[in-house]
């Protein structure tokens, strides 16, 4: 169940550069695509029959051993398809990753976090507001539901929105500002004022108010502490404390029973995102709001993501220790800095999917989906950050 990874077409350039080395572009394309694809249906059959067996092309996590000859994978390639393969079936969610459904209807669920403060979320994406005696503080408005915002508002108070506070610039979490309307106060930390004048975006309304380090929200009887811990995901992203209701927001960072979205969420510093994580970890909190998924958080969440983390780290610097540059590597390509690197990195990547994949791979939800991307990206932080 590992030959799917021979669809990947890069792996079939070096099989036509060995025996074509002289060929006219095009019709060494032509070629490298005819013999792709005939290797490719004949995946199809493996895979078809195997189908047949299991119920559905499913992803496992058996390496293969077979050796790297032309066209052939790299020795010990996972059986977990890499970037850029497509995938018939991916694993199952585990229960624990799942959350409340939604009701089809509404398009939107809210949970009640204590103390006036609410969770709104269509199951992907999460964000909050606070109930005070004169209006009410919206916190993120993600554009896939931002116009149900007011309705979910209806649900528990009849108060106007009075701010709106951003916890970073990314349009997938604010980009439903412009449609609540009004001329709330809109609080972010200044370097999300910084990227939103970039990217003058009229459905993401600059900030009115910023801060550098801290800023302390107190609407009525309620409060909200903000703080800027630094560029992990990216400069801008805060902390969004509520004291008296014990929860923690912070978007894009821990992904409550799931595998962060590909390469560590994009973390723009990944040695800053991990040290965030640990930082989350330490705060003294009761729920978590990560933005996305499900459900909301717990600290077993955050540790388990922290444990990934530390995990990841040590399989790639193995990897990277313990992998040989150069071997197998067509000779013709020994002038190729980019392709001996290329070479050396998938296989660099591949033996650290092998080594998280026997512990890891039914603890976290989608971790078939971006293993892959995340040994790449530890990899490349390793070697360079
Ligand atoms: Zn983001």
């Amino acid at each position: 169940m590992s030959k799917e990874i021979n669809c990947d077409r890069r792996r079939f350039l070096g099989t036509a550069v060995n025996d074509h080395g002289s060929m006219h572009p095009r019709e060494y394309t032509a070629r490298r695509n005819s013999r792709a694809s005939r290797f490719c249906l004949a995946v199809l059959i493996v895979a078809s029959t195997c189908m047949g067996v299991t119920g559905a092309y499913a992803q496992s996590s058996a390496p293969s051993s077979e050796q790297g000859v032309e066209g052939e994978p790299y020795p010990l390639m996972p059986a977990i398809a890499p970037i850029g393969v497509r995938i018939g079936k991916y694993m199952d969610v585990p229960p624990s990753a799942q959350g409340p459904a939604i009701d089809p209807a509404k398009g939107y669920r809210l949970q009640g976090l204590g103390s006036g403060l609410y969770m709104i979320t269509d199951n992907a994406y999460q964000s909050m507001f606070l109930v005070y005696d004169r209006g009410v503080v919206v916190i993120d408005a993600p554009p896939g539901y931002a116009a149900h915002i007011p309705q979910a508002i209806a649900e528990v108070s009849d108060k106007p929105i009075t701010h709106i506070v951003y916890s970073h610039s990314h349009i997938d979490h604010i980009g439903g500002a412009k449609v609540l309307g009004g001329h709330p106060v809109i609080i972010a930390q200044e370097e999300t004022l910084r990227l939103l004048k970039r990217a003058a975006d009229p459905n993401r309304p600059l900030p009115t108010v910023t801060f550098s380090d801290k800023y302390t929200l107190r609407a009525g009887n309620q409060a909200l502490e903000l703080s800027y811990h630094g560029n992990a995901h990216e400069p801008g992203n805060i902390f969004i404390h509520a004291p008296s209701q014990r929860v923690l927001m912070v978007v894009d960072v821990v992904f409550p029973g799931w595998m962060p979205w590909r390469r560590f969420a994009l973390a723009q510093d990944i040695p800053a995102y991990f040290a965030q994580v640990e930082e989350i970890r330490k705060m003294d909190w009761d729920t978590l709001v990560g933005g996305h998924v499900a459900r909301t958080g717990t600290h077993a969440d955050v540790d388990l993501q922290a444990e990934f983390n530390r995990d990841v780290k040590q399989a790639a610097a193995t990897a990277l220790a313990t992998t040989k540059p150069g071997e197998g590597l067509n000779p013709l390509d020994k002038a190729n800095p980019w392709a001996a690197f290329d070479n050396y990195i998938d296989r660099v990547a591949a033996q650290c999917v092998n080594t998280l994949t026997p512990k890891w791979s039914t603890k976290l939800a989608g971790f078939d989906v971006y293993v892959w991307d995340q040994c790449y990206a530890m990899e490349q932080s390793l070697r360079i950050e």
